[in-house]
């Protein structure tokens, strides 16, 4: 009787999952497990204030939920789901010791920690007898699938897109078949047994976030149905965050509650049909694949390194003067209203809209001359969605030490990007209420605003609004000063 054990990781599906598909096929009894990595939650603790308060981490229980799913799912077809508590380096042998397993199942995880951690649970399992068998589901291509001509790594990413349609092929997003056969998944023996974990006795608290983004594959379902009666008005509507423009799928897909293959069969056929809006979202779901092969192919990155080395000459902002900045801009108390609406946003939902990111990403970087690496550390800690690689991508692209950035002398004017994208100040008035009262003209930037329109509206400015805490006009040449050494050419030539 051939045993095998699958381990989820950010494959939180029981459908269309390859790991899963290929143990159902490979063998007769079929255990499920899941580890809350002790590695990921001790830091996620020590970022609170008071260490024996429970720590909120809207991902902790978005998986949590999530996982209660799939438990319930196996217990229908006579198994449930191991859940443990630890150091997967222990308790994925363990487990699989325990088990009597021949083979343990998992998808591929591109980032250098998690390669590092599976080879070591790849030795250990070798050790006990047990195989490894790792398959490729987060990303229709990856590592070196897509290549230029040349044979070497793409770093532009138009070129990559068009590489990587034509190479798709019907197999590529074809399902893979889940369905166990009656009794396969079995039942979790005594000496596994255990209650599910609670959020509380791991360290953490409900955070409410299934009111909001409803955690699991059915809810994933539900939302991509609802995207998709909007998808052909996508690129109409994707730069407006007061409108619901965009999927909302991130936090789903970051953790495998939904298959990409799913996502890309039914944005291709729409694409093929001519939906201008699928062919736009289609390219952003092409994002997510190049920046998972940028990060397996240049494992430095996760350490902080810039991916053209010539910026890590640049001087930052230090001391206290910058921390302040940064402790303002992580607030929304900046004082330019589109980056503090955006900021709020994500300090109270654990999300922010693409355009956003993007403005106050630039507004960190090229206004406040503060390093990429705290936004994107500050990004990790609050995002639901948080994913290494785009996270990574998305701030060297906004400060422009990217492998396929925005160049450096392009600087985001967060008065002009916000009249043009939030122009009636809808989502501004949505999370800072005190602004509500001040018009359409004087919303994007109240210090504008005259005396009488302030009153009027129950502003004093330093009060109930931050004052700007820089002026853009400044800090945009400053920037350029700043980024010189990158070009060894004189700031006045790139003030243009
Ligand atoms: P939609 O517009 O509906 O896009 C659909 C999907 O395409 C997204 O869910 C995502 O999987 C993918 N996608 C879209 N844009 C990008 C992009 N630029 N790069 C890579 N994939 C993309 N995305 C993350 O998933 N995790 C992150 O940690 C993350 N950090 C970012 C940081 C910065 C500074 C920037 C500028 C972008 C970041 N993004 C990140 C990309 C993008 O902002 C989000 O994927 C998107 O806002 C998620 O919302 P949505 O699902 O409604 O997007």
């Amino acid at each position: 009787m051939q045993k095998a054990l699958i381990w989820l990781r950010r494959d939180l599906r029981l459908y269309d999952n390859a790991a899963l598909h290929n143990a159902l096929k490979q063998n007769t009894q079929v255990w499920v497990t899941f580890i809350f990595d002790t590695n990921i939650l001790e830091p996620l603790h020590s970022q609170g204030v008071d260490r024996d308060a429970l720590t909120h981490d809207r991902r902790i229980d978005f998986i949590w939920q999530g996982l209660q799913q799939i438990d319930a799912e196996l217990r229908q077809q006579g198994g449930g789901l191991i859940v443990q508590v630890g150091k997967p380096t222990e308790c994925i042998p363990h487990i699989a010791k325990t088990l009597g397993v021949n083979t343990v199942y998992i998808n591929h995880d591109y980032e250098p920690s998690a390669i590092a951690r599976d080879a070591s649970i790849q030795a250990s399992l070798h050790q006990l007898g047990i195989a490894l068998e790792t398959f490729k589901d987060q990303v229709i291509f990856e590592k070196k699938e897509i290549l230029t001509n040349s044979n070497t790594v793409f770093s532009i990413f138009t070129p990559y897109k068009n590489n990587w349609l034509k190479s798709l092929q019907e197999k590529d997003i074809a399902a893979y078949d889940c369905s166990p056969k009656k009794g396969q998944f079995a039942a979790i023996p005594k000496a596994l047994q255990a209650p599910f974990p609670t959020l509380e006795s791991m360290g953490f608290t409900p955070t409410g976030i299934e009111t909001y983004l409803p955690p699991g594959s059915e809810a994933g379902q539900i939302f991509l149905e609802d995207f998709l009666h909007r998808i052909d008005q996508y690129q109409i509507g994707r730069d407006f965050p007061a409108i619901k423009g965009v999927s909302y799928l991130s936090s789903h897909l970051r953790f495998g509650m939904l298959s990409i293959r799913g996502l890309v069969r039914e944005t291709h056929r729409r694409m093929l049909a001519g939906s201008m809006g699928a062919t736009i979202w289609l390219s952003e779901l092409i994002w997510r694949d190049f920046y998972f092969m940028i990060l397996a192919n240049h494992p430095r990155l996760a350490k902080g390194a810039a991916f053209k080395p010539d910026y890590d000459n640049i001087e930052w902002e230090s001391g206290a003067h910058a921390k302040k900045l940064f402790q303002a801009w992580c607030d929304g108390k900046t004082g330019y209203p589109l980056v503090d609406a955006a900021m709020c946003q994500l300090n109270q939902s654990g999300y922010m809209h693409n355009r956003l990111r993007m403005v106050v990403a630039s507004f960190l970087t090229k206004d406040l001359g503060i390093d990429w690496r705290w936004g994107e550390a500050y990004f990790a800690q609050h995002l639901n969605d948080f994913e290494l690689s785009s996270n990574n991508g998305g701030w060297q692209w906004a400060s422009s030490s990217g492998c396929d950035a925005q160049p450096y002398f392009r600087i985001f004017n967060p008065i002009t990007q916000s009249q043009k994208f939030d122009s009636e100040g809808k989502f501004i008035r949505r999370y800072l209420p005190q602004l509500d009262q001040l018009s359409k003209k004087s919303i994007h930037a109240p210090w504008e605003a005259g005396h009488i329109e302030l009153e009027a509206a129950g502003i004093l400015l330093g009060r109930d609004y931050p004052l700007p805490i820089v002026n853009h006009d400044e800090a945009r040449k400053k920037t350029l000063v700043r980024y010189s050494v990158v070009k060894k050419v004189s700031p006045e030539s790139l003030d243009n």
